[in-house]
Parts: C-alpha cells; sequence; structure tokens
C-alpha cells in the first residue's frame, strides 16, 4: 500500500479550520529561514500555501535580518535552518520542540496526545502509522538517523508506543542487516541512495523521510511504502499548523 501524508494532513487541516473559523483573532508563525538553504526553502513555501489556505499568519524572515518576535499575535516560532548557534524560542512558542522544555515533555513519556511542543516531522511519522493502522506496539522500527529534530524525539515517541526501536547513525555498522530486521524502517538521513534493495524484505512498512530509499528499487519489495514525494512532508506541515492554533486554548 502507499501511504501518502496527504490524507491524514486533510484530516488535521478539517480540525484546524473548525477552530480557526470560531476563534476571535487566529495566532501567526514566526518562521526564520536561511534564504541559502534549499530544503528550509521548500518547507517555507509549503507553510505559506497552508498558512493562506487555512487562514494562518504567516511572519517569514530571513536570519540576517534578526531573531526578535515581530509585533503580532503569535501562536508559533520555528527556525527553519540549522544555524551555528541556538536561536532561542520562547518555550510557548516552541512549535517544533528543539527548546530544553520540550526536551523534557518527550522525556517523561505520556504522549499519547502529542503536546503542541511535540517536534513535527516525528509527530507526522507516527500520525501517518496511526492513520493507515500500521501497528506500533512491540514492533522492531529501526530509524536512520539521530537528530534532534526527527530522529531522536521519533525514537523517544515510538518507545511511549511500545515499539522497540533501533537509532541507526552513520558510525553504524552491518546496517543493510539491522535494516531487514525491521518490521518498520523509518529513513531520515538525506542520503540519497543509502537504502536499496539489500536493506528491505517483504512485509516491512518503510517510510522514505529524507528521500534515502530508492523507491524504484525497494517499492516492489516492501508491504507499504510512504514517499519521499507527498510523504510525511505534507503531514509535517499539517501538524505544525495545528501545534499553532493549539495555542488558542491557552489564550
Ligand atoms: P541531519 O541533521 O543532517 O541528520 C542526518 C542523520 O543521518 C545524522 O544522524 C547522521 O548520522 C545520519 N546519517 C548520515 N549518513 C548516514 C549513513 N550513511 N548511514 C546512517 N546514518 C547516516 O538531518 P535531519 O535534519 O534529521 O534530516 C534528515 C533528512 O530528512 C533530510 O533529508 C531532511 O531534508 C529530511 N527531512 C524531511 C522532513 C519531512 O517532513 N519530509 C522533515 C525534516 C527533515 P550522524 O549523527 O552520525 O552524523
Amino acid at each position: 500500500m502507499l501511504l501518502t501524508g496527504k490524507q491524514p494532513a486533510e484530516r488535521l487541516y478539517a480540525s484546524i479550520d473548525d477552530r480557526a473559523r470560531t476563534a476571535e483573532t487566529v495566532p501567526g508563525l514566526f518562521a526564520l529561514y536561511d534564504p541559502e538553504d534549499q530544503p528550509a526553502g521548500w518547507y517555507l513555501r509549503s507553510i505559506q500555501r497552508a498558512g493562506a489556505a487555512h487562514g494562518i499568519p504567516i511572519h517569514a524572515r530571513p536570519l540576517s535580518e534578526g531573531t526578535g518576535l515581530p509585533e503580532a499575535d503569535l501562536g508559533g516560532m520555528i527556525v527553519l535552518s540549522k544555524t551555528k548557534k541556538p536561536i532561542p524560542i520562547p518555550s510557548e512558542l516552541d512549535v517544533d520542540g528543539t527548546g530544553p522544555d520540550s526536551f523534557s515533555t518527550l522525556y517523561k513519556g505520556g504522549l499519547k496526545d502529542y503536546p503542541r511542543n511535540t517536534p513535527c516531522t516525528a509527530e507526522a511519522c507516527v500520525r501517518l502509522l496511526d492513520h493507515y493502522a500500521v501497528p506500533i506496539e512491540g514492533k522492531h522500527v529501526v530509524i536512520l538517523g539521530r537528530s534532534l529534530t526527527v530522529g531522536r524525539p521519533l525514537s523517544l515517541l515510538l518507545l511511549d508506543r511500545n515499539a522497540t526501536v533501533t537509532v541507526c547513525h552513520s558510525k553504524t555498522e552491518n546496517l543493510p542487516a539491522l535494516c531487514r530486521q525491521a518490521d518498520i524502517l523509518i529513513c531520515a538521513t538525506g542520503r540519497q541512495g543509502l537504502i536499496g534493495k539489500a536493506c528491505v524484505r517483504p512485509g516491512q512498512t518503510l517510510l522514505n523521510v529524507g528521500g534515502d530509499a530508492v523507491e524504484e528499487q525497494i517499492a516492489s519489495v516492501v508491504e507499504n511504502l510512504c514517499p519521499f514525494k507527498g510523504g510525511v512532508g505534507a503531514l509535517t506541515t499539517a501538524v505544525l499548523l495545528k501545534h499553532v492554533i493549539d495555542s488558542i486554548q491557552r489564550s
């Protein structure tokens, strides 16, 4: 089965629309980005399109123009590009879960209802599996990548759901053998071509978050494939805007 992000994203947008319609004012998202960073540019455009479609103001600013908060009603702040020094985000605006308070929430567990400071891509991966009723409890999930925004938080979310989790990285030995052991294989390294036929077996669910898997090679082998294009990314944007609108509960 092809697991696309569109369907679960539409469900989230329906709930966002309901709440935006009845809100007195709709809070916005402050997004900082590096104009040289192409993936950040793609993500920003996706956020801007979704913001325009669902009535959520997006205040985008290049990092070089300063990081101070704009004078606007904000429900969230996100830094889309990697920076040498972390940019401080007030914890009540940390909608992508990159600050210490958010880490602490993740570590404590009990995350069934996804607090609004859950890292968005990690949340999107688990929501996608749930949407397509892919069982998680007791399953062996192998995650490729240990970044603070994807691999690490995802490992904690899945542990919370009683999966058995293996996290791989650039120094992992015997990667293909580990990948073949997975019931669910989540590829998030951004190294295109890393995962080919030798890394998969029938019956697996594979999420190609970073574009690592060669889809022409693996699609006919695995049972379920979440493709790179039209996959987790579409749902990540919806999760982000949900976190922004969830700030209304606070006010
Ligand atoms: P990142 O910070 O660069 O982290 C990449 C991770 O991959 C690191 O942990 C690295 O290991 C590991 N890695 C690199 N080469 C490897 C190899 N040969 N074997 C095993 N592991 C290897 O990247 P990121 O921010 O997590 O993003 C990862 C990818 O996902 C990127 O392509 C990004 O564009 C994509 N992404 C997609 C979405 C979406 O919504 N679709 C959202 C966010 C990110 P070390 O720690 O040892 O260096």
